[in-house]
């Protein structure tokens, strides 16, 4: 009887998973895995990756502050935590044994698949779990979304409306200072 209660659909267990990545910015589709992940594992750290190599439209800071508020209403079953170095390090650290990956399609497999290889090889009680995007958001990505925003076009269908300001205020400030550096 008590098995049959843990197993009922949809209780959550008490894994902790990561979800790794850049989140330059979070987008809707980033939103749905994690939404995904913490129904499956019931804690979600978010592991938002300071990487000093990559030029990146948010500072670190900001990314974890607006993936932080936008999580808020999960209260403390998602956690945003900012890391550098070798993921399976950062997992062990959060007492994890799980990463979590989204895949949009058939082109983010081979890298995928080898990342998962890799980090197999660094540390064996790692596993990586990969969600498939849903259909509406398999064409969203920080990239496009950058791309987009920055040239002042609506992007409100494809990040949260905290994201959706921090992007219009960058657009805004790029704005004025394309406006100063033209005088
Ligand atoms: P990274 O630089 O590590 O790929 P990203 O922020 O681009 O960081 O992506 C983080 C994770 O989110 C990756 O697993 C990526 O495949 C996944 N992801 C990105 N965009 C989407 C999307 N639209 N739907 C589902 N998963 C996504």
């Amino acid at each position: 009887m008590a098995n049959k209660r843990a197993i009922k659909r949809g209780s959550p267990t008490s894994v902790v998973a990561v979800f790794p990545g850049s989140f330059d910015p979070l987008t809707n589709g980033h939103v749905d895995i994690i939404d995904r992940s913490v129904t499956i594992f019931g804690r979600v750290v978010v592991g938002v990756l300071n990487n000093a190599s990559k030029s990146s439209l948010f500072t670190d800071q900001e990314r974890v502050e607006l993936i932080k508020r936008q999580v808020a209403s999960y209260r403390g079953r998602v956690t945003v935590v900012s890391f550098s170095g070798l993921l399976v390090d950062f997992v062990k650290r959060v007492d994890s044994r799980v990463v979590i990956r989204g895949l949009r399609a058939i082109s983010d497999f081979d890298y995928e698949a080898e990342m998962a290889l890799i980090n197999r090889k660094l540390s064996p009680d790692v596993e990586t779990f990969f969600l498939a995007a849903r259909e509406e958001n398999s064409y969203i990505s920080s990239t496009v979304v950058k791309q987009v925003a920055l040239l002042g076009g609506d992007v409100s269908d494809m990040v949260p409306p905290v994201v959706e300001r921090a992007l219009r205020q960058k657009w805004k400030a790029k704005q004025s200072e394309s406006r100063r550096t033209a005088r």
